[in-house]
């Protein structure tokens, strides 16, 4: 650390820092190779410095977009290290990172973005006894949490990011958790800081009484100013728990409810905490844990008015005492949303009483049981005396809390997933009020979102006056000027309550203008004065927190007034999302009414909010890519922007065709997570076909890519030369010359053909007229895998459906040509959108008529089968095909439909049981369409059934995907994230996955014979 500078006042240090931004903006494309040259040569990290990767990194979970000069993924702190130095030599700023999940712009700016979460992510230390862990930067919560629970212990900042967000991140934001009110903040929960500063030194920061060197000069400069500043701090500052903007100069002087240290001393690290990645680097953290909470109990406070839940919110959290963690507002649109979607209607309506207007999510949390429900009892009296008896619900079961907590994160999720360019923006999302005014400040807020033509949606934190709303606004029209208007009249009401504006997500770049605001210009000089300190040459995100831009600058903006669209003529039906909104209302015009030069397909892209749920690794299947790679490019979120910086022209004008494009799109294997686990409802792999019929119109298709997407055309010819083709099995010269020549993986067998399959064997089945005549019809749609390469599955099939009294007609062309009906699967995959279409007609055509009559279409293989629901719905086949997707259904949700309605009972007195176990694995697209419970229940038909499902993500083999030499590594990284490891834990289970590339890959990974359930079923027969 250089010795203490005069102190500049804050005019030169902003001077300082606006041509430390400009200088860089200015001579970034020289600077930029040196940099990039640099930087791979003297580290071992990553070094991204292309077009595609500087855009993708040029957005986080905020409106703002700046293209940063280059990234940099270091493997090691050491490259954090090396990577500092480069920058302070050739004067290149630095953007710190985490998930990238902030809200208000901090991990957007000019300069080297450095990411630490693929890498710098390790857990140090952990002291169990004290209750202390240190750690990486770059962990995300979930992760650490789950490495403490053996212990019994986690880190209570739990937001709602939590699978996402890293540690540095958290504490570069100071953010705070739903249960902040038992807890505390960030800043309440970080005991120490190793962090480098601008000159590349590393410093302790602890308590400051241990504290020495170059720390405790800086604390001492900081012990200064918060002296002589002493009665400017106690008027200006707020007196909340949640206030987050500017510097903690509040260290040496608590203004907070809650003292940032049990015994009142002053801890250094708490200056870095919140300060945005604008003061110093941090290397590592040391963190208070907090014991595991036994038991949790909750009351659902149902409320008949907004107001009212506002009013009593003080009063339940002085009731609350020490077990209470949390006070979490639902307001009424949520609950409308929650009840419309039918998995989470019944949770919901065990919660409410009546029609609430809102309901409050009141936990308490211990290790005594009854004591908590004591306090139950109290949150009932308390209602009564204030005028509301009878309207609390009790939850003391885990399973019904939890099943509630999830609904109350996923209807935030349906609030953000509104289509249409006007979206719900954060930037005075996270005020935070005195609880005696949360009631006139909530209301008084609404009048003003009213006045200017918007709406706001209410949630979170009603125990510490945090709470969430985002006013629906277009920045592609006048959302900007009314953005202002609105943030300034939100100002005057969050002074008038003495409240604080900045509460929760940090100031970046919507709310660092409001920092001066908020303290006055001494504060604020004070402020400019410790970066001062920290980094004098405006090294560390400069025009963050001091001298930052003017939140309404739509230069800095995603979607600026200026944002425009290439136009495009789209091979799928995108118009439900060309649509625009009524921000009012929140309704959305008519399909294909929205403007969109893409035709809906640009709107679809720009879903992606960039919130990085997908970047998880928990249950669910999202994004298989990222989870074996951790590469922002192959996840969902880049991909999306990836996408959206081609369609509109940022990419150059390849647009769509563009390298940068294929690239992003090459590991998306095509699994559909995206779609039901994105909360915006981003659909990947619908947008890849898109994608590969314009990249591949320009660039053309490989023999490869032919051999796979016409294989339900060639399939009958070829299965005449079965023995010969499967020669490549045995031959290994044959499978390399396949590898070089046509680029199948010669590590791999390929599915073997069968010379006798389904389609030319003789079966006792109905005619299409008998089948229509039939008393207990059903159509089985037999596929090119099924029928040509494991046509046991289809016989097993018909042999359930049979010995269940079914009377079954095999699908078959209306025209017969010799060839069977094929879903268009293996066409759209390969981006042949005019072929799948043709074939998809057929399809349309042949079963029409039973889908017409009500006879269910059954099929085998999930990708087959769910085309019919999805895809074909898209190439504009009109209402037909829609009458066919209603039709179509797998072979276990038939069954299982049948079985409920009692149409099953002889098949059940068929089933003999069975004394193995049974280990199952969900497709992807099944676990997509949220239809794997069927083939559970299906299973269970069977006595004495022990089914145990695999929580496994995509398989890796993704039909053709698996097979190609190019992706043989990452396919099986992905199969070993979870199944095969599953696989292997339970050698003597039977394994049951629909999916053909499924068993595939169970069978190359772990030498296993996965089955279909249609077998396992026929076998107990
Ligand atoms: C849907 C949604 C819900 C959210 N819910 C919450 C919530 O409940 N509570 C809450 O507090 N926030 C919430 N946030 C905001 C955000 O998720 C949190 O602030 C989170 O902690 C940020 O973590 P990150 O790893 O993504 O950090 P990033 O966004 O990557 O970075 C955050 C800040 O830390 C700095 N930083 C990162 N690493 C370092 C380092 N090594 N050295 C110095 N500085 C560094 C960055 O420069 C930046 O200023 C939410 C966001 C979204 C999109
Ligand atoms: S793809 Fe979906 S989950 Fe991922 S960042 Fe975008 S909106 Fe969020
Ligand atoms: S389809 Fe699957 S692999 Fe592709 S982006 Fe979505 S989750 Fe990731």
């Amino acid at each position: 650390m250089n010795a203490p500078l005069p102190m500049k006042v804050a005019s030169e240090v902003k001077q300082a820092a606006g041509q430390a931004y400009e200088a860089v903006s200015r001579a970034s494309n020289e600077v930029a190779g040196r940099l990039a040259q640099q930087l791979a040569s003297n580290t071992t990290g990553e070094v991204l410095f292309s077009r595609a990767d500087r855009g993708r990194y040029a957005t986080d979970a905020s409106i703002y977009q700046v293209v940063p000069t280059g990234v940099f993924i270091p493997r090691t702190t050491g490259d954090v290290k090396l990577a500092l130095d480069i920058c302070r030599d050739l004067k290149v700023p630095i953007v710190a990172r985490g998930g990238g999940t902030s809200q208000c712009g901090q991990t957007v700016g000019a300069g080297l973005v450095i990411d630490h979460s693929k890498h710098v992510r390790n857990i140090l230390h952990v002291d169990a006894a004290n209750r202390t862990a240190q750690v990486e930067p770059g962990i995300v919560l979930d992760h650490l949490n789950a490495a403490l629970k053996k212990l019994g212990l986690w880190y209570p900042v739990d937001v709602s990011t939590s699978a996402q967000a890293t540690l540095g991140g958290m504490a570069g934001n100071n953010s705070c958790g739903s249960r902040s009110i038992a807890y505390g903040n960030m800043v309440h929960n970080v005991l120490g800081i190793e962090a480098w500063s601008a000159d590349g030194q590393l410093l302790d920061f602890g308590r400051f009484e241990h504290s020495t060197g170059p720390a405790r000069a800086i604390g001492e400069r900081v012990q200064a100013m918060a002296a002589l500043l002493a009665p400017e701090i106690d008027s200006r500052w707020p007196k909340v728990l949640r206030r987050v903007a500017g510097y903690n100069l509040d260290i040496f002087r608590n203004q907070n409810e809650k003292p940032y240290t049990a015994d009142g001393s002053v801890n250094l690290a708490h200056l870095l905490v919140g300060s945005e990645g604008t003061l110093a680097l941090t290397k590592s953290l040391t963190l208070q844990l907090a014991p595991l909470p036994t038991h949790k109990v909750l009351g659902v406070v149902n409320f008949p008015t907004f107001y009212k839940a506002m009013d009593s919110a003080q009063h339940i959290v002085k009731m609350g005492g020490p077990s209470l963690t949390a006070v979490e507002l639902v307001d009424r649109t949520m609950i409308d949303l929650s009840l419309q979607n039918p998995a989470f209607a019944p949770i919901v309506r065990g919660a409410v009483i009546g029609q609430p207007d809102a309901v409050l999510l009141v936990e308490f949390s211990g290790d005594d049981k009854p004591a908590l429900v004591r306090k139950v009892d109290e949150l009932v009296e308390l209602m009564g005396e204030l005028g509301l008896p009878g309207s609390v619900v009790r939850m003391v079961d885990a399973e019904p809390q939890r099943k509630l907590w999830d609904v109350r994160k996923a209807g935030l999720n349906i609030m953000m997933s509104l289509k249409g360019d006007g979206k719900p923006v954060s930037f005075i999302e996270d005020c935070a009020v005195p609880l005696e005014h949360l009631a006139e400040y909530t209301d008084a807020l609404t009048q003003v979102f009213r006045k200017h033509g918007s709406k706001g949606t209410w949630y979170a934190h009603a125990s510490v006056g945090t709470l969430h709303v985002r006013p629906i606004l277009d920045m592609r029209t006048d959302g900007a000027p009314k953005m202002r208007a609105i943030a300034e009249e939100a100002s005057a009401l969050v002074r008038k309550y003495k409240g604080a504006y900045s509460g929760e997500h940090g100031d970046g770049l919507c709310r660092g203008e409001w920092i001066e605001w908020q303290f006055g210009p001494k504060i604020n000089e004070a402020f400019a004065q410790i970066k001062q300190l920290f980094d004098p040459q405006q090294l560390f995100a400069p025009n963050r927190i001091i001298n930052p831009p003017r939140m309404d600058d739509t230069r800095l903006m995603r979607f600026p007034p200026r944002y425009k669209v290439i136009p495009l003529k789209t091979a799928l039906d995108w118009q439900p999302w060309d649509v625009q909104n009524d921000p009012a209302t929140e309704r959305t015009s008519a399909p294909g009414t929205g403007g969109d030069p893409a035709h809906g397909f640009a709107k679809a892209v720009e879903m992606c909010n960039n919130n990085g749920h997908c970047r998880k690794f928990d249950a669910g299947t999202m994004c298989p890519s990222y989870r074996v790679t951790r590469d922002e490019q192959h996840l969902t979120r880049g991909r999306a922007n990836t996408l959206r910086l081609a369609l509109s022209g940022q990419l150059g004008s390849d647009g769509l065709a563009s390298e940068e494009v294929a690239q992003a799109m090459d590991l998306c294997v095509s699994c559909k997570g995206c779609k039901r686990d994105c909360p915006t409802g981003v659909d990947m792999a619908k947008m890849k076909i898109e994608f590969l019929h314009h990249y591949k119109a320009k660039h053309g298709y490989t023999l490869k890519d032919r051999l796979i997407a016409r294989l339900p055309d060639y399939a009958a010819h070829a299965s005449g030369f079965a023995w010969l083709l499967n020669l490549r099995n045995r031959v290994p010269l044959l499978a390399s010359l396949g590898e070089k020549l046509l680029g199948f993986s010669a590590r791999r067998s390929l599915p073997e053909w069968q010379g006798t399959h389904f389609f030319n064997t003789p079966h006792k089945t109905a005619t299409r007229d008998e089948v229509l005549a039939a008393a207990k019809p059903v159509v089985l749609f037999v596929d090119t895998f099924n029928g040509f390469f494991e046509s046991a599955n289809a016989q097993a099939a018909l042999k359930v459906l049979q010995a269940a009294g079914y009377t079954v007609h095999i699908a078959q062309k209306l025209q017969a040509d010799g060839k069977h009906l094929c879903c268009g699967r293996t066409y759209l995959s390969s981006g042949m959108v005019d072929e799948a279409r043709a074939k998809a007609r057929e399809v349309v055509d042949s079963l029409l008529p039973f889908a017409r009559k009500g006879i269910a279409v059954v099929g085998l293989e999930p990708s087959c089968l769910l085309t019919l629901r999805d895809e074909m719905l898209s190439i504009g086949l009109g209402t037909d095909a829609q009458a066919v997707a209603d039709a179509a259904l797998l072979f276990e949700e038939f069954l299982a439909r049948e079985a409920k309605a009692g149409h099953l009972e002889a098949l059940k007195a068929k089933l003999r049981p069975l004394d193995r176990q049974v280990l199952l694995h969900g497709h992807c697209h099944q676990k997509a369409f949220a239809v794997v419970s069927p083939i559970i229940d299906v299973l269970q038909l069977v006595p004495g059934m022990q089914c145990e499902l695999v929580e496994s993500s995509c398989c890796g083999m993704a039909g053709s995907f698996g097979y190609e030499a190019s992706h043989h590594d990452v396919s099986m990284q992905m199969a070993e994230l979870s199944l095969l490891p599953a696989v292997r834990a339970k050698p003597g289970a039977i394994v049951v996955a629909d999916g053909t590339s499924c068993r595939h890959q169970i069978h190359d990974g772990a030498q296993r014979e996965a089955i279909h359930a249609a077998v396992l079923l026929a076998g107990q027969l």
